[in-house]
């Protein structure tokens, strides 16, 4: 849709008098922990709007979506689907199809592995199209993060952003790679368990190895950087709120880093959060979901990675670090990064992520 935007009336817009801006019309498609959360981030941008939200049957997240004006479509196209909706009192436009037939871009944000039938819908629809990181790379045959490739993904037909883990991976090993040409990466992902709203998972009093060794989470870090040679383990461990990686990771011979260096380049990267951990009294995942919740988003949510600044070390060739990721909610930008790269919008990712923080920012009065 293209609209005449008036100086002053559109928020974040200041230097423009009257100007054409199309707006890109985004689907999401699965209204669950990951998409309603992306279809905010999308509200808060002013070159992307929400043109429909999907939802299998009229539960609970309908509300969410009625209260933020999002139009509710089915997931299906199943005509007694559809009207089930409005005995619950809920306005369902229309399935799929239509909602399809209307956007520009659809960001899949169905539960994994449901996406070897979707993409087969979304190609008939002739739509692009974005999925999470429970689907595999071979999906789409390119994957996301915006430190790591955006540029890879302009003008792109299909992307899947890369999963939470990975994306913590990336925001901080890119960077180092970046700066020194060369990394060797042993790391383990201390898992949480399950979502806050998520009660058919586990372990709830256990401490739970992936006995499939290397992890996936390494070889996922490949698909976007080939270039850092990298091996994970994981563990699942009874907490709902975050991940943790343990990371060690070996630097050339040759670098020129100490220990403050590497903490001033992490502090000056997008979307990363340094703090020390005693000083600050942020000495676990508790407190620092608890500072997350302070700084005021939605759900409490974290977009950046957290490291414990006290926590690194460089001994060497050798550096170690801790750091903590907020599994519902790092992915969120990355994909707003990536509908304006496939939609050849901005090809700069440090821009597109200034943008794409800036507004949110604005849209929580932050
Ligand atoms: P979720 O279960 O919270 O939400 C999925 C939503 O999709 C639910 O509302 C469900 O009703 C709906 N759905 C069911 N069948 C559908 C269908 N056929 N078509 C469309 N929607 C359908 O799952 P989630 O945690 O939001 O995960 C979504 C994707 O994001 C997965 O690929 C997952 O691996 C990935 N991901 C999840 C997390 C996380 O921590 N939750 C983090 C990063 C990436």
């Amino acid at each position: 849709m293209v609209m005449l935007i008036e100086f002053g009336h559109c928020h974040g817009i200041t230097d423009i008098d009257w100007t054409c801006i199309s707006m890109i019309k985004v689907a999401i498609n699965g209204y669950g922990t990951i998409g309603k959360r992306v279809a905010d981030a999308v509200d808060a941008q002013d070159d992307m709007e929400i043109i429909g939200i999907t939802k299998t049957g009229p539960s609970f997240g309908c509300k969410l979506a009625v209260n933020k004006n999002f139009p509710i479509y089915c997931t299906s196209d199943d005509e007694s689907k559809i009207s089930s909706f409005s005995k619950e009192g809920y306005a369902c436009i229309g399935g799929i199809s239509d909602l399809l037939n209307i956007a520009d871009i659809v960001v899949d944000c169905s539960p994994g592995k449901m996406g070897v039938a979707n993409a087969e819908m979304y190609r008939r629809a002739n739509i692009k199209y974005i999925f999470q990181g429970g689907e595999k790379h071979d999906l789409t045959g390119l994957s996301y993060s915006s430190s790591a490739n955006h540029k890879s993904a302009f003008n792109a037909n299909s992307a899947r952003v890369v999963s939470c883990n990975t994306t913590g991976l990336s925001r901080t090993l890119v960077p180092l790679y970046d700066a020194c040409g060369e990394l060797t990466v042993e790391c383990t992902m201390i898992r949480r368990a399950a979502d806050p709203g998520d009660s058919s998972r586990g372990p709830i009093n256990a401490i739970k190895p992936v006995l499939k060794v290397p992890s996936h989470h390494g070889l996922d870090l490949m698909t976007i950087k080939p270039e850092i040679k990298i091996n994970s383990l994981a563990v699942a461990v009874p907490t709902t709120i975050m991940h943790v990686h343990s990371i060690i990771v070996d630097l050339p011979a040759n670098h020129n880093f100490t220990t403050e260096s590497i903490i001033k380049l992490w502090k000056n990267q997008p979307r990363v959060i340094v703090m020390n951990g005693n000083k600050n009294r942020i000495t676990s995942t508790a407190e620092v979901m608890e500072m997350a919740r302070d700084m005021g988003r939605k759900w409490g949510d974290l977009h950046e990675i957290f490291i414990w600044e006290d926590g690194v070390s460089l001994k060497g060739n050798r550096l170690y670090y801790f750091q903590a990721i907020h599994q519902e909610s790092d992915v969120i930008p990355e994909n707003i990064d990536c509908i304006r790269s496939m939609m050849g919008v901005e090809k700069d990712w440090k821009v597109s992520v200034e943008m794409t923080d800036s507004s949110i920012s604005r849209y929580y009065g932050l």
